[in-house]
């Protein structure tokens, strides 16, 4: 039997620019070869993107991607990038709506919706983060928040489209701070999306992955359970060492 295909993603956030991206390519390059099911994407910061595209060009199972884009192709939009020139830079894939994006800059589930229809539409895969806060978990509202973040997605985008899409769950308080959620409590949410999709007409396994304090020590509990297609990791993914040993690693049979 073979393993369901998994994606491990690097968010390098606000790290490595083009000189220690190529460093790190370099030495990640050298302690890792292609695995059969497993693709690697990396989303460095936008001044690194090209770097690091020329840096994988030889690897096929990696792919690299913008952390942030603009829905217009061009403008007035000062210090946006938009999907056109992320393209031209190597990217494959974008990140959207990751926490950050939202809490700390203000995206809204609508600014979210109509990057991921002009991803989709330039012909790049979007990777959608959705995720709730501490308060609205321990307020019970962690379902309510995950719907209302869905639901202009699947407004916008046209269900032909989906089979492109990828879906994360970092539940914002895992994010950065060493405490992640359970396999099971990510299972749940993970379930909850799929139903949400399907009742909305999406068919298809679209691969949801977690991402929130993912490390070497707790990825292969998080992807022992059959819920997860793969992992969005922010600090894990800064050493090129660690990072490789995190991708390697493998149940035991
Ligand atoms: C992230 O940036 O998406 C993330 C999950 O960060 P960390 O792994 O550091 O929690």
């Amino acid at each position: 039997m073979t393993a369901r295909p998994l994606i491990y993603a690097a968010n390098w956030k606000m790290n490595l620019g083009p000189q220690d991206a190529a460093a790190f390519l370099d030495r990640f390059l050298e302690l890792t070869a292609p695995q059969p099911d497993r693709s690697l994407w990396f989303f460095p910061p936008a001044v690194s993107l090209a770097t690091v595209a020329h840096a994988v060009r030889p690897r096929p199972d990696i792919l690299v991607g913008a952390q942030n884009v603009h829905w217009e192709p061009k403008g007035a939009f000062t210090g946006e990038i938009s999907i056109p020139m992320a393209q031209e830079a190597g990217a494959e894939v974008v990140l959207i709506g990751h926490s950050e994006r939202r809490h700390l800059f203000g995206e809204t589930d609508d600014q979210v919706a109509r990057k991921t229809a002009a991803v989709l539409k330039a012909g790049l895969r979007p990777l959608v983060c959705v995720g709730e806060t501490l308060a609205e978990r321990e307020g019970g509202r962690t379902e309510q928040v995950i719907l209302r973040q869905l639901e202009p997605l699947l407004d916008k985008v046209a269900s032909a489209d989906w089979g492109r899409l990828v879906v994360a769950y970092e539940p914002v308080w895992a994010i950065g701070t060493g405490k992640n959620a359970t396999p099971d409590d990510a299972a749940q949410v993970h379930e909850l999306i799929r139903f949400a999709l399907g009742r909305r007409g999406v068919s298809g396994r679209l691969p949801i992955l977690y991402g929130g304090s993912v490390s070497a020590k707790n990825v292969l509990a998080l992807l022992a359970r059959p819920e997860l297609d793969g992992v969005l990791v922010g600090g894990a993914s800064l050493d090129p060492d660690g990072w490789a040993e995190l991708v390697g690693l493998e149940a035991a049979p």
